[in-house]
């Protein structure tokens, strides 16, 4: 274990930031993380729990105190082992040690009654330091299989899958209608918190290990009237690809927004989330965009104060917006959470992120009943939004009777989550839809993510609803030694 004494005597120790001035000017991650010497102290904290409730916490159930330990001590050697402990469940620790709500931490048994072991940091630490030393190589097959995989979608779970296929020898060939590999990686969290040359850098090393990535190929078909960003050139039929290859992986994510068909919802000014961040992310990579969205001078209300609407608020913030609000219908958590009652769990407390500290107004329990225009000129814009106070009793919600507001706006962001797939992929493959519209398909525990059409497979966000990028990579990663055993008969995969 880290050091014996070592959580009684060293604090945790947050990762550092950029100040707020100089990182709203740009789009660069700002996030300083621990040093060598920090990390190893970090490291020290962990008590190696005889049941390390972090392990289970984790999506991908990293094998974190021993990580922590070849950390606490702290030679090179430690460290390049820490970072095969940390890929041998992850594929992408730079993802996950950036971007992961770490609940790992939440079920740290420190998390009782002190503050957790730095968990994301050390993850964060191992593998920066890991890509700077070089010790992230190319892992290409010995033998080849002669079977032929296709992967449509490229975000985490895709990814994920299409490594781990190739490592088994299998020809995999990923299939991305949007002209760059990502998915969700690329166009939905901004720059600012996952910069894409994280994303770049594995790509060359999937290529290495034999990986083809054929972006801008929508598979299926896709609605005329589609909101969603495609950059298809091309298209490419189920029944081709279900010709071609041995087996198909769906990992198509969940890109249909929750709409809020309210009076107003077609003025001008109102957009999904994902109108704009995907749109910020073209324009840093180089992208010329013809009338891109931006906040410039404007009022900003997110609607949905989750994650996606705190991307809005952070890149409102660095277009430079007058002011930004941000709507949340449940009411305001507590700040702390009730730890006994909710430990190992992810607990509800108030989580106020980077970008909300860049400067935003939250305002909680409040509805938005419609969206009002401006006047003369103006009178196809969104000028305000009606809006009422609510009340929550029993899980049941009501309004405040004489709560109504008008606040002013100028753009309104939906940030509400996603509720399924979008496209016809599943209909194209025949593959049923459970009732939200999600890959009918099972999990490891229940066979193994195999769809109802045979050889058809699915993973991630398409299977299980909007998640995390952990879960999507565990998906994925669990999916591949399905598809390998459906394939050889049986899988040296890990899960
Ligand atoms: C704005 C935003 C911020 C987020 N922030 C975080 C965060 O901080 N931390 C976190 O853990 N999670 C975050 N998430 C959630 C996380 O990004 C997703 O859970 C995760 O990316 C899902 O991975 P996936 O591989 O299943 O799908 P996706 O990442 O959605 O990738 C699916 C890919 O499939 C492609 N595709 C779909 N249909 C087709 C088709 N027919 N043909 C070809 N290609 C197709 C899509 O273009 C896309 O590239 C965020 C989500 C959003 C929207
Ligand atoms: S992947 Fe997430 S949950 Fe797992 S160890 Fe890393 S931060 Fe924790």
């Amino acid at each position: 274990m880290g050091k014996v004494t070592g959580f009684m005597e060293y604090e945790r120790l947050e990762e550092g930031y950029a100040p707020v001035a100089k990182r709203v000017k740009n789009y660069k991650e700002f996030v300083i993380g621990l040093n060598a010497e920090q990390a190893q102290q970090q490291g020290a904290r962990c008590m190696d729990c005889g049941t390390p409730f972090c392990n289970n916490g984790c999506p991908v159930n990293n094998v974190i105190p021993d990580f922590n330990d070849l950390v606490y001590r702290g030679s090179a050697q430690d460290w390049e082992l820490a970072l095969q402990v940390l890929h041998s469940t992850n594929n992408f620790p730079e993802f996950t040690g950036r971007i992961c709500p770490a609940p790992c931490e939440a079920a740290c048994t420190l998390n009782i009654n002190n503050d957790a072991v730095g968990i994301k940091s050390i993850e964060h630490a191992i593998i920066d330091r890991g890509w700077a030393e070089g010790w992230v190589r190319p892992q290409p097959p010995a033998q080849l299989s002669g079977k032929r995989v296709a992967v449509v979608g490229s975000g985490p779970a895709g990814l994920a899958a299409a490594q781990q296929l190739a490592r088994a020898g299998h020809a995999v060939t990923v299939f991305e209608k949007n002209s760059r590999v990502g998915g969700l990686l690329r166009y939905g969290i901004p720059d600012f918190k996952l910069e894409k040359s994280h994303i770049d850098r594995r790509v060359a090393q999937m290529q290495a290990e034999g990986v083809v990535f054929r972006t801008g190929v929508l598979v299926g078909e896709w609605p005329a009237d589609s909101k969603v960003t495609n950059h298809a050139q091309e298209q490419v039929s189920a029944q081709a690809l279900l010709q071609e290859f041995d087996a198909v992986l769906l990992a198509g994510g969940a890109e249909q927004s929750r709409d809020l068909p309210i009076p107003g919802r077609d003025l001008e000014g109102v957009h999904f989330a994902m109108e704009l961040l995907p749109q910020q992310n073209q324009a840093n990579a180089g992208d010329k965009l013809k009338a891109p969205i931006r906040a410039d001078g404007k009022r900003v209300v997110v609607i949905g104060g989750g994650d996606t609407g705190s991307d809005c608020v952070g890149t409102s913030n660095r277009h430079g917006a007058v002011s930004v609000t941000q709507f949340e219908l449940m009411p305001r958590p507590p700040e702390q959470e009730d730890k006994p009652l909710t430990w190992p769990y992810w607990p509800l407390k108030l989580r106020t992120s980077s970008s909300h500290d860049e400067g935003c107004e939250r305002t909680f329990g409040i509805a938005t009943k419609a969206f009002l225009p401006g006047k003369g000129k103006d009178k196809n814009r969104v000028a305000a939004l009606q809006t009422v106070r609510v009340q929550w009793s029993g899980g049941k919600m009501s309004e405040v009777e004489g709560s109504e507001e008008l606040i002013p706006a100028d753009l309104v962001f939906l940030a509400m989550g996603f509720v399924a797939p979008v496209g016809q992929v599943l209909q194209a493959f025949g593959v049923s839809q459970d009732p939200r519209g999600n890959a009918r398909a099972s999990t490891a525990e229940q066979g193994g993510y195999a769809t109802d059409v045979p050889k058809v497979f699915a993973a991630g966000d398409m299977r299980r609803g909007q998640s995390l990028v952990v879960w999507a990579i565990r998906e994925g990663r669990q999916a591949a030694r399905a598809v390998d055993a459906f394939l050889m008969g049986h899988s040296q995969l890990p899960r």
